[in-house]
């Protein structure tokens, strides 16, 4: 500030990352458009929450604080999904746990709001985005109130929230007051009324008391998710009404490349003197595109950043990857270019008058929809002169691809076995069992069997030896063990080894948490197992892990539950022991003297 002759700033963030200016994080990006726009901007990072005195520091801002818990929701950050706490923190220096507080959201504009009397609050980010009407909370295993009102900030903003960003700083600093700013776009606050069209979910009163009524909720807000034709939103809690505004409109390639050509340093704040391991993942990675219309229901990004994707020009990020190659650090290797969805990149629906009215919350579930445009030119064309460019030696594609998507996009496909997967390709089928896949809104077995199967041939054909990592999910509402039972086979008899598994986290917001709350489907009303304990919990997670020695006890126990005591031959490297030859009986005591002989 005294260096750019500040005496005050217009925008303070507050945030629970470190701070990286990088496109990639949620806050540098907004404070870098605001600055873009004239506005004095300063971040503090990680700020010491207990301490009044370290939110003043740069004093009290003219316009407003904005106030995010970074790029993860604060419990999930710190808490597993078997709610133990987590010892790392990948968006702090030297990866430490510790530097933000649980329900960082609430901490920190509480701390504002004491240092600043009077100022308003605006909060965002994925956890304020999630929570922002009454949720069910994994961690409390309770519905939670709107976080507005937990927090009692003034507005918040959802989803990317650049536009709406830009329209309050431009309201405040021209005099309105926080108070009558009702409608913006994208965001959400406590109001005593909304427009006449506005529709009432179930209160928060009842949808804690009532399954139905949260199904309820979640299925009309669902809804309304479309920014071409949504309506608003209104929840009472007791004698307040939280009122959300329609979503932000998508922004367009003109926006996307400003934003991306702002004058990013991709460095950690000098002060820093650990390795940030969110940095060291995405320091060399760039975007092309946002939003994912594959409405997968464990996840949050459709929620959060839309289902219309959103693409850069090729122009643009051929620029970026310039400026990426001349980091201090690059050495010739980009590690990704993607988006939420790497094969999502120029895509969209070739109806406008379809997609006005669509509420379909997935374009390729329960299959591609006719109106969507799947056309890999653009992507390949990108990716080509990508390759051409100079200090370019490799060009990875790390996000994660959509393989139902790739039988419509045979040269990209194509050309991502040929230049892009590095040995190794991440995709995620999730299950292979159907009923499961249907409940997670995923390509069934066969799509995925198709897929390997041509992905093997490919790669031989090309003399590349590389191979598929599966990636999928333990304890997903809809998996019964006997399911599990039947993945693990189905691993084994197509050679697929599975390092890391995912145990399914009732995240905020998204669609599978409404079902593991409710133990219906918000849609069709259909009941849904929910696997809870965690004995089963652990068993479906060894079974994905059957290969691990430490998994054998658990997978035991589950064959002898399922009946399938037959499987263990296949999964278990050692037979199960039967009956005449158990420990302790003649026959095994028969083995052991002539094994010993
Ligand atoms: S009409 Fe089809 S392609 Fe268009 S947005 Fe809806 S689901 Fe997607």
């Amino acid at each position: 500030m005294l260096s750019r002759g500040w005496n005050e700033l217009d925008v303070l963030f507050v945030t629970g990352d470190a701070y990286i200016d990088h496109p990639a994080f949620g806050t540098p990006l907004l404070a870098r458009l605001l600055e873009a726009e004239g506005y004095r901007v300063g971040i503090l990072a990680q700020p010491e929450w207990k301490n009044p005195e370290s939110f003043k520091i740069m004093g009290r801002p003219r316009l407003f604080a904005a106030i995010s818990a970074g790029a993860m929701d604060s419990m999930v950050n710190h808490y597993t999904a078997a709610k133990k706490i987590r010892r790392d923190d990948a968006y702090t220096p030297g990866g430490l746990a510790g530097k933000r507080p649980n329900r960082a959201v609430i901490a920190y504009t509480a701390a504002v709001k004491g240092a600043f009397k009077g100022l308003p609050t605006v909060i965002g980010g994925i956890e304020a985005s999630l929570r922002r009407t009454a949720h069910y909370d994994y961690w409390s295993d309770q519905v939670r109130r709107s976080i507005l009102i937990d927090s009692k900030a003034d507005l918040l903003l959802y989803g990317m929230a650049e536009t709406a960003m830009c329209e309050l700083a431009s309201r405040l600093n021209g005099g309105e007051k926080i108070k009558t700013i009702l409608n913006i776009r994208g965001s959400a606050l406590i109001a005593n009324e909304g427009p006449q069209d506005t529709i009432s979910l179930p209160s928060f009163e009842q949808v804690t008391e009532d399954c139905n009524a949260y199904n309820l909720a979640f299925k009309l807000a669902s809804e309304q998710q479309n920014p071409l034709s949504a309506k608003p939103l209104s929840q009472a809690h007791a004698n307040r009404q939280i009122l959300i505004n329609p979503p932000a409109l998508p922004l367009s390639e003109k926006q996307l490349d400003r934003i991306y050509a702002l004058p990013f340093i991709r460095l950690p704040h000098p002060g820093y003197s650990d390795k940030i391991p969110a940095y060291e993942q995405i320091k060399f990675s760039v975007t092309s595109h946002r939003g994912c219309f594959g409405g997968c229901a464990f996840c949050a990004i459709t929620h959060h950043q839309g289902k219309t994707i959103q693409s850069r020009s090729e122009a643009s990020i051929l620029a970026e990857v310039e400026r990426v190659t001349e980091h201090p650090e690059f050495h010739g290797t980009l590690s990704d270019v993607g988006g939420p969805t790497a094969n999502m990149y120029g895509l969209h629906c070739n109806n406008p008058e379809a997609e006005k009215k669509c509420r379909r919350g997935s374009c390729l579930f329960p299959g591609p929809c006719k109106n969507l445009q799947t056309s890999d030119r653009r992507a390949v064309r990108l990716l080509e002169k990508i390759r051409k460019q100079q200090k370019v030696n490799h060009v990875f594609v790390a996000s994660g691809v959509r393989y139902d998507l790739l039988p419509f996009q045979p040269q990209y496909f194509d050309a991502l076995l040929q230049h892009h997967v590095g040995g190794l390709l991440k995709v995620a089928p999730e299950s292979m069992i159907d009923r499961v896949t249907d409940v997670m809104r995923k390509p069934g077995a066969k799509v995925f069997t198709d897929f390997l199967d041509k992905f093997r041939r490919r790669s031989k054909e090309l003399g590349l030896r590389q191979a598929i990592v599966p990636y999928l999910i333990s304890g997903h509402p809809g998996c019964r063990l006997e399911d599990m039972v039947e993945v693990a086979l189905y691993l084994n008899q197509h050679r697929l080894k599975v390092e890391q598994v995912q145990d399914f986290t009732p995240t905020p917001g998204s669609l599978a948490t409404c079902i593991y709350h409710s133990g219906s489907d918000p849609f069709s009303g259909k009941p849904i197992h929910v696997p809870r304990t965690v004995k089963e919990k652990r068993m479906q997670k060894a079974l994905l892990l059957y290969h691990r020695p430490e998994s054998k006890k658990d997978v035991l126990e589950a064959l002898r539950l399922c009946g399938r005591e037959d499987a263990g031959r296949l999964l278990l490297p050692s037979p199960i022991p039967n009956k005449s030859s158990a420990p302790g009986t003649a026959k095994s005591k028969r083995k052991e003297r002539s094994s010993r002989r």
